[in-house]
């Protein structure tokens, strides 16, 4: 299958072919022709599978010569975070060079001035990327009305959920006009995602695209038992010694996590630099920058950097800490061996954390084998341990701690929330 066949338009099919793209994925191909021919979608596919060129190209093309109205806007997309607010704006905006009309990209997010996102409202926007909390502040400013809009896409739509934003989006919602398309993409579905889709769309045509079993097979997966408090120079070590650790992106559970983490290893002479919720954006697109031109060959950081973020060539993506939910792991997995590259995802696995990475490859349907590497390892779960671990997934034999104990309730939570919902 070509681009060509899926109703693009010459200049778009030009566009992809430029950017390297020889034939659509499996949810380009899927959605690209229903969105042209205007109805809502409800996207289902996972991280790296090309979502972003699937509603984008269509969006180019379904967007009309620019307007010109005083801040009217026609196309409007959500989005979690800065880093993609700007990931996904440079690649409409790159996209959008191939048009024969010029269209007005606007990008909208917090943590940055909102005067010069304000100028660059004057005259209205053909398309506006943003995130939910600063497109609300640009409204409050009467920098921007919704009334226009043709077009929603909410993207990592289950994100912006997990972050808090139900209510303001629910109020941005409100300002939409009621005759519009929309497109609703998340890689998990929960069932607050369900219930803000049912409201959202109109007879949705639902795709949904299970991970391409290449796609999975692209990510080795390993998971190594290790002493809780010999996880920093057991990461050292990998860094140090494993060939192809060019580049790594190691996720912890907080923000003190990744500065305390870099620190460590930058004192032993690694380049490492932290990324988390409470850095300036001028700082986090700076730590983007230097890992993707080599200046910094590690990245620690929180889940802040879990979704969406396209760091190409990313070899290894490590979990210090596992993630809160299953879910999460195949976000922060799918870091790496994206666009047909092989990645490896490693996992610290201590004793505290064996049940709460037995649930993860529960979810998964894929058991990692459990190394370890001399001088770094646990000791090893007792008789008593393993026994109790595969009975009822708790560990027994030893008084459980208040640490296990709430990370213990948090995963049953994080896997109440998703049971019977996620696909
Ligand atoms: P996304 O899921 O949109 O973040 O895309 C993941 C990566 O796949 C990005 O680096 C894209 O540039 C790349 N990509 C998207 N579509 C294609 C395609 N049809 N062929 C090759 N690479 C693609």
């Amino acid at each position: 299958m070509s681009f060509a066949t899926l109703g693009l338009s010459p200049a778009l099919v030009r566009a992809v072919r430029d950017q390297g793209y020889h034939a659509p994925t499996p949810i380009q191909a899927a959605a690209i022709p229903v969105i042209l021919a205007g109805q809502d979608v409800l996207g289902l596919a996972q991280t790296g599978s090309g979502k972003t060129a699937a509603y984008g190209l269509p969006l180019l093309q379904r967007v009309r010569a620019p307007q010109g109205g005083t801040r009217s806007v026609q196309a409007l997309l959500l989005l979690p975070t800065r880093e993609l607010v700007a990931q996904v704006g440079g690649v409409l905006s790159e996209f959008a060079q191939a048009l024969p009309v010029r269209l007005k990209i606007a990008q909208a997010f917090g943590g940055v001035s909102i005067n010069p996102q304000m100028m660059a409202l004057r005259g209205g926007c053909d398309i506006m990327v943003a995130t939910p909390g600063r497109l609300l502040d640009l409204i409050d400013h009467n920098a921007l009305d919704l009334r226009s809009v043709e077009m929603l896409v909410l993207d990592e739509a289950d994100r912006l959920l997990d972050l808090g934003f139900a209510e303001e989006l629910q109020r941005i919602l409100a300002l939409l006009p009621a005759r519009r398309q929309s497109l609703f993409f998340s890689a998990t579905f929960p069932k607050a995602v369900q219930g803000l889709a049912e409201g959202l769309l109109h007879e949705p045509q639902r795709i949904e695209i299970a991970p391409e079993p290449q796609r999975s097979a692209a990510i080795v997966q390993r998971a190594i038992r290790v002493d809780e408090s010999r996880r920093t120079p057991l990461l050292r070590h990998l860094l140090q010694t494993e060939a192809g650790w060019s580049r790594a992106l190691v996720f912890v559970a907080t923000r003190y996590a990744t500065e305390h983490v870099s620190d460590k290893l930058w004192a032993h002479g690694l380049k490492a630099a932290a990324l988390h919720g409470e850095l300036s954006q001028g700082a986090r697109s700076q730590v983007l920058a230097a890992l993707r031109s080599g200046e910094i060959q590690v990245l620690v950081a929180t889940d802040v950097a879990a979704r969406g973020l396209d760091i190409a060539e990313l070899p290894v993506v490590v979990n210090y800490d596992l993630p809160r939910s299953p879910a999460d792991y195949t976000h922060r997995i799918g870091r790496t061996g994206r666009a047909g590259e092989t990645g490896l995802a490693v996992s610290f696995v201590p004793a505290s954390a064996e049940a709460h990475f037995r649930l993860i490859e529960k979810r998964q349907g894929q058991r990692v084998v459990r190394e370890e590497v001399a001088g770094f390892a646990a000791s090893p779960l007792s008789e008593t341990q393993e026994l109790a671990l595969s009975q009822n997934g708790g560990i027994k034999g030893r008084r459980k701690s208040k640490k296990d104990k709430l990370r213990e309730a948090a995963a049953l939570a994080a896997e109440q929330a998703e049971s019977g919902a996620q696909r």
